[in-house]
């Protein structure tokens, strides 16, 4: 017998049609021995719309009272589910976050799970029930409602997986798991059947439109197996786990890319020690995160350019403080570009594989695709180019590292 906490989000639990579906996706697998434990999001728009009433009260609403107003959303949907599980003479019982001891720190509105208590589930379990947990809130020490964050509920998932030794915590969303880049961009992009916790951090900005990227560092620490699939569609989706042996054949696990990127361009500095600091300090002491950094020595010495990515909407921000510092140390010439965008490669297989930087630069040299930036860790390859290159280039490494799905047959196209 396996133990299953499975999420179902907003628009999993949107109607009460979805509702009853869901029911009888958690009555299937009961029906095949396994216990459930699940944890439902609110109704798909409910969060907004609880926080839009907070804000016709006050703009910016006291942090508590929205916790409070906020966790009503999954109060609902637990309540609906379980109410559907018990007409399907499946024994059910909803609890809060608070009631199944989901202990947070005092952190309102983005609250970090402390602890879980596994009392309560525990002998509903043993009794044969459907424990239905309301993802998204907990409870701090003294009590109060505490909520995690948007799209916290995966977060809640994964911290019940752990602290009930699952065998696995299944994300069920309306997406049927993790592709190989976004097929808005590269149509035949093709779904993940394993990925590592290591790969899908890496590929957040692909991954962090399906689950919480923060419920995946969560599963990793605790080794929880967390699965991506659909609610809709009957498929065994994406696994995030360890590492394992067999994941060595595939070298390239995925393309991410990012649009929310500017670069700053410091021309000219003087070649000299505590430069950088001042530059990128000037920066970061703005609480203005830099992504990638590069600096390069002209051939006479003397000087050093330096060039650096933040997100875009810290552009003019960063580029008016750079300016600011630009007399003091003496530097020729800043400028910055707005237009530009990085695409990363993703595969644990590069550790074990040479030439994949080769490979990645020769298929983006031969689409004529220019490379302002590059930046490498063991899994990953990163380069800044034209914003107007994105999807050629995404679909060009696609195409390099064999992650094209076969051509459909003829009977398949729809
Ligand atoms: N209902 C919450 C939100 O919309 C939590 C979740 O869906 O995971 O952010
Ligand atoms: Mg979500």
């Amino acid at each position: 017998m396996s133990l299953y906490v499975k999420k179902f989000g907003g628009t999993s639990v949107g109607t009460i049609e979805r509702i009853e579906h869901v029911a009888d996706l958690v009555k299937a697998s009961r029906d095949q021995g396994d216990d459930v434990v699940v944890v439902v999001s609110a109704m798909s728009g409910e969060t907004n719309r609880l926080i839009d009433l907070a804000k016709q009260v006050m703009p910016k609403p006291t942090p508590r009272e929205l916790d409070v107003l906020m966790s009503t959303g999954e109060q609902v949907t637990i309540a609906l589910l379980a109410m559907a599980l018990e007409k399907r003479g499946c024994p059910a019982r909803s609890y809060t976050g608070g009631q199944v001891a989901v202990q947070t720190d005092e952190t309102h509105n983005k609250a970090r799970i402390k602890n879980v208590g596994r009392e309560r589930i525990d002998s509903d379990l043993a009794a044969g029930r459907v424990v239905v947990v309301a993802g998204f809130q907990g409870v701090d020490a003294a009590g109060n409602i505490t909520t995690l964050g948007r799209g916290g509920s995966d977060t809640s998932a994964v911290a019940l997986a752990a602290a009930l030794k699952a065998d696995e915590c299944q994300i069920f969303t309306d997406v049927d798991g993790i592709y190989t880049t976004d097929p808005r961009i590269e149509p035949r992009a093709r779904r993940l059947d394993r990925i590592t916790f290591e790969e899908m951090l890496e590929l957040a900005s692909l991954g962090a439109k399906v689950l919480q990227i923060r419920s995946v560092e969560f599963a990793g620490k605790y080794n929880v197996p967390l699965r991506v699939l659909s609610s809709f569609q009957e498929n065994a989706g994406t696994l995030i786990t360890y590492e394992e042996p067999e994941m060595e054949d595939a070298v390239i696990s995925g393309i991410a890319f990012n649009r929310d990127e500017a670069q700053i361009r410091v021309a000219g500095a003087p070649d000299q020690p505590g430069i950088a600091r001042r530059i990128i300090g000037a920066v970061s002491d703005a609480n203005i995160e830099v992504d990638m950094i590069l600096q390069n020595v002209a051939s006479d010495g003397g000087t050093a350019n330096f060039t650096f990515t933040v997100h875009r909407n810290d552009y003019q921000q960063a580029l008016e403080l750079v300016r600011g510092i630009t007399e003091e140390i003496g530097a020729e010439r800043v400028d910055g570009d707005e237009s530009i965008v990085k695409i990363s490669l993703v595969g644990v297989g590069m550790r074990s594989h040479a030439g994949i930087a080769t490979r990645m630069f020769e298929a983006l040299g031969n689409e004529g695709i220019n490379i302002h930036m590059i930046s490498t860790s063991e899994i990953k390859i990163s380069v800044v180019v034209d914003e107007k290159y994105l999807e050629l280039g995404v679909r060009a490494l696609h195409a390099a590292f064999g992650l094209d799905a076969p051509p459909k047959a003829v009977g398949e196209l729809n």
